[in-house]
């Protein structure tokens, strides 16, 4: 017998990150009783706000529940105001990746009928792609190490980027995984791998490591594109792609990208996962343009919260579970359909509220 009940650390953050997360738990704890399952969500600050009240941004009791709880939910964290003492924002969600070890970013992308995304194509009704982004090295290895050298025109900034052949190998594994299991869900179950092997040495020791790992999974086909050509095709031809997996920072352009083909920011769940904790995040930032007035679109953070069920319902072996996730993904995929409710980023006038209330009638 599985267990029935799961504690959730919940960590709202600042700006719109409160107000969707707000809405993701309403929809989370509407879904429980239906599938016979109880959330326990304890929420734990964190944040720029909380670092303006206490000088701590992500603190240690704040890690301790994330490590404790069977998985975490995080909204958004920075307000464009509040910095660290050498000028950078405060960002604990890239803190709390690398504590945590979550290794693989996971951004999933589809269309939704109803709600026309940017392109024209008749076949970008057929978006479905994940981008899979190495999260622990790669160029983001520079940050807070990064030096400047050299005294008036000779100064010269350098950032390196570090690329381990144990840190490819696991996220290549998850994505070959991930496509074997979609291919068993009826998709094409295809790793398209993104990098620039042909101007870096780190980029070819990538590739070099992606090839041998893909001799393990016989039955996924892959493919090489350079992040250059990448950016081209994503815009001509998304639906043609499955997964895709890519070092740190090309994961960081792409999945903005990849966004704004589902229609924006407030359409783009993801997910940080490791191999011992998972934090499921919607992509979008804190939006201070638009904080405080209900009119954030919360579909990011509800697709966040069904990918949580998903990724608990493998790990304890819970089908309820995954049944919960299919029930909210249809729910707003029908209330999208039906024209009853449009995001503001559709040209629609749909609040916050509106959008939990039509998902949760659906369920
Ligand atoms: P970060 O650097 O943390 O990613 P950012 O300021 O670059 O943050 P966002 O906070 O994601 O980016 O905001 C980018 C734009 O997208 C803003 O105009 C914002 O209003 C809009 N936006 C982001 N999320 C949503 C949402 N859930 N609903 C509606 N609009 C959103």
């Amino acid at each position: 017998m599985s267990k029935t009940s799961y504690s959730i650390a919940v960590l709202p953050g600042d700006g719109i990150g409160r107000e969707v997360m707000a809405a993701a738990l309403q929809v989370l704890h509407a879904v429980g009783p239906r599938i016979g399952r109880r959330f326990a969500t304890a929420e734990h600050p964190a944040g720029a706000q909380h670092y303006l009240d206490s000088g701590v941004s992500l603190p240690d009791a704040t890690l301790q529940a994330c490590r404790k709880a069977d998985a975490i939910l995080f909204g958004a964290m920075g307000l464009p105001h509040v910095r660290g003492k050498d000028g950078t924002e405060i960002i604990p969600q890239l803190d709390i990746r690398f504590a945590l070890d979550l290794y693989a970013g996971l951004r999933p992308i589809r269309s939704f009928a109803g709600l026309p995304g940017p392109l024209a194509n008749p076949r970008a009704a057929q978006i479905d792609l994940v981008l899979v982004r190495e999260s622990t090295e790669g160029l983001f290895h520079a940050r807070g190490r990064g030096t400047i050298e050299g005294e008036g025109d000779a100064q010269a900034a350098y950032d390196t980027m570090k690329i381990t052949r144990s840190g490819t190998a696991r996220v290549c594994d998850f994505a070959l995984r991930l496509a074997r299991q979609r291919k068993a869900q009826g998709k094409p179950g295809r790793v398209t791998n993104v990098d620039k092997a042909n101007v870096f040495t780190s980029m070819a020791f990538w590739r070099q490591v992606f090839e041998e790992r893909a001799q393990a999974f016989p039955d996924v086909s892959t493919e090489h594109a350079y992040v250059d050509a990448m950016a081209l095709n994503l815009v001509m031809k998304p639906w043609a792609y499955d997964v895709l997996v890519t070092e740190n920072m090309f994961g960081d352009i792409l999945s903005d990208l990849i966004a704004a083909l589902a229609g924006g920011m407030g359409m783009a769940p993801s997910a940080d996962i490791g191999d011992d904790y998972a934090l499921f995040q919607p992509a979008h930032g804190t939006a201070p343009d638009i904080a405080g007035q209900g009119i954030a679109n919360p579909t990011a953070m509800i697709l966040s919260a069904a990918m949580m069920l998903d990724w608990l319902a493998v790990r304890h072996g819970d089908s309820a579970l995954a049944d919960g996730a299919r029930a909210i993904e249809a729910s707003l995929a029908a209330a999208f359909a039906a024209g009853s409710v449009r995001p503001r980023e559709f040209g629609g006038s749909s609040s916050t509220a509106d959008i939990v209330r039509a998902v949760i009638a659906g369920l």
